[in-house]
């Protein structure tokens, strides 16, 4: 057994054999033709995007997908049926007598490569668009529309190099277990298609001689992993998690309307973290309370130069409006760490989690940190926008940041009332949260720096991975100290670290005073499901046990002990 590594893009568990597929290398004849075919020509290209329309058309009904994946189709068929590439295909099929395959091909490419020179992510993504219809031409032209799929069924995972859009639906047809891939990033639109049809994927995964056809693969995609040929225990384990998660899911669909409140009437704010603007959508559609934590450092990572004020702008509105009044908590960017940035200045740090990460690259470079502030403010006006600041280690950065946030609102002359806080990741700012607490208007716990910091353990080490365990004492008195001191000020405290999706732990952040949970979107109805069963009075009276015992078993014990009394 093999366990390969990647990236979790779109959850899930998928268990099946490995089929693997290549790009299609399109072999047809690319030639002249004679003036007498040109009607000929224009007419095959006619019936070409009738049949592609018709197809999108069929998936926009067949498939039932958010509003932003049903645009991506609809942009493609605008693509399809523009008439400026049909007239540029059509001269070049008349005045250089091509024939229609190698004018597609010429077109094409030239308009392929133009979007590819802007060097923006989204004509990245536009270059990626007009591939994927080009190639649905050339695949429709020449009836190999199935082709590609034809190994396929519900026991198969995919695996390729790369995936364009329209594939995605044919394998949400198929029902394939997962796809595998080596490239593709969370931000594509064939992932953001993928999400939509629920089919697990795994991205970065260097297959080439690791993964062969018919081995049997696992694409655990919640943890961003693939095992190959796995032991029969292990096997399985996930054939038990995956009926599980099935049965759950459809159960939790019945929450959705209801509130986060325990079973004794205590309200808990339950948000969703989001790292990509439209990841708004999905999160309205669970009902969350709002958006605890949005990581905008997405927006500015995988891409050769930064994003512009204006782009950052339609980003945050979106989310803004989208989110209809609810709250949204934007962090303003964490990069550094492991979230580098082609475009990062190159710092030659040897311990990058101890560098100039979140606020300290924001201090260091306030042309960037500004351009973002500004762009967060303009949108404040469409939603309920807040801003958080990570990594604060110190009141003085904190209100360094707060002055910039001044700044901007005095250049921009707007006066928008947006709430500031801190996010509580690093022990030193926990220690003096009573101090920070007078000056933010709200703390978020990021549980998993504030472990990582608290116990000295790169939190995405495997090879030490035993230590980076939140039943450590050290951290638990942490968070409790920073909830007493929100409290205490009467401010709102959340935690949004990976943590308030732990069901072991839920209970006990709400004992500490925590009031608001911020968990990926995917976690949200199973802890609101938690919430809804928890007695608070039962929890609220059972002894504190964040005391004096340091012993890390113990306190996993009285942790489980405790959940066995508070739940209905
Ligand atoms: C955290 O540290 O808990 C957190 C939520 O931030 P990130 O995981 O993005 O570092
Ligand atoms: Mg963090």
């Amino acid at each position: 057994m093999e366990i390969i590594k990647g990236v979790e893009v779109s959850l899930g568990i998928g268990i099946g054999t490995a089929v693997l597929l290549e790009a299609q290398e399109h072999v047809f004849d690319m030639g002249l033709i004679d003036k007498s075919e040109i009607e000929n020509e224009q007419n095959r290209y006619h019936q070409a995007v009738e049949i592609i329309s018709k197809n999108i058309d069929n998936n926009l009904i067949a498939f039932d997908m958010s509003d932003e994946d049903k645009d991506i189709f609809e942009a493609h068929k605008l693509i399809l049926t523009d008439p400026v590439i049909k007239d540029g295909v059509f001269l070049l099929i008349s005045e250089k007598l091509y024939n229609l395959e190698f004018a597609l091909h010429i077109y094409f490419e030239k308009t392929i490569n133009y979007f590819k020179t802007l060097e923006n992510e989204f004509y990245a993504e536009r270059a990626n668009d007009y591939k994927d219809i080009y190639e649905r031409l050339i695949n429709s032209l020449h009836n190999n529309n199935q082709l590609i799929t034809d190994d396929l069924d519900d026991m198969s995972v995919v695996v390729m190099d790369d995936i364009s859009p329209s594939l995605i639906g044919e394998l949400a047809k198929k029902k394939v277990q997962a796809l595998v891939l080596s490239k593709g990033n969370k931000t594509s639109h064939a992932i953001i298609l993928a999400r939509a049809a629920n089919i697990p994927v795994v991205t970065g995964i260097a297959f080439v001689g690791k993964i062969a056809n018919g081995d049997e693969l696992i694409v655990d995609a919640n943890k961003g992993e693939v095992f190959v040929n796995p032991d029969k225990q292990i096997l399985q384990n996930y054939y038990d998690l995956k009926q599980k998660d099935k049965h759950d899911a459809e159960s939790l669909k019945n929450i959705i309307g209801l509130p986060a409140e325990t079973s004794d009437g205590k309200t808990i704010h339950l948000l969703a973290n989001i790292g990509m603007p439209e990841e708004i959508n999905a999160a309205m559609d669970v009902n969350a309370d709002g958006v605890g934590l949005f990581r905008t450092e997405f927006l500015y990572m995988e891409r050769d130069n930064l994003p512009t004020e204006e782009e950052q702008f339609e980003a945050y509105k979106l989310v803004a409006i989208k989110s209809k009044g609810k709250p949204v908590v934007i962090r303003t960017m964490d990069i550094g760490g492991d979230k580098m940035a082609k475009w990062y200045p190159h710092l030659n740090e040897k311990n990058p989690y101890l560098g100039c990460r979140g606020i300290r690259f924001s201090l260091k470079y306030p042309e960037i940190f500004k351009t973002q502030i500004r762009a967060i403010i303009r949108a404040a006006k469409y939603g309920n926008l807040l801003i958080m600041f990570p990594l604060i280690s110190s009141i003085e950065e904190f209100r360094k940041a707060k002055d910039y946030v001044e700044e901007c609102k005095k250049e921009l002359k707007l006066a928008e009332l947006i709430k500031i806080g801190t996010m509580i990741e690093i022990p030193s700012a926990a220690l003096i949260a009573d101090q920070l607490a007078k000056e933010s208007d709200f703390f978020s716990i990021g549980t998993n720096d504030l472990l990582q910091y608290s116990v000295a353990v790169d939190r995405n080490n495997e090879s030490i991975a035993e230590y980076y365990n939140p039943y450590n004492m050290a951290f638990l008195r942490l968070i409790k100290m920073t909830a007493e001191a929100a409290n205490r000020h009467n401010i709102p405290i959340a935690v949004c670290g990976e943590l308030a999706a732990n069901e072991s732990f839920v209970p006990l952040l709400i004992k500490l005073g925590v009031q608001e949970l911020s968990v990926n979107v995917q976690s949200l109805l199973r802890i609101k499901r938690l919430i809804r069963k928890l007695n608070y009075q039962a929890l609220t009276e059972y002894p504190q046990i964040i005391g004096d015992i340091a012993d890390v078993a113990k306190i996993k014990e009285n942790i489980s002990l405790m959940n066995e009394k508070v739940f209905d």
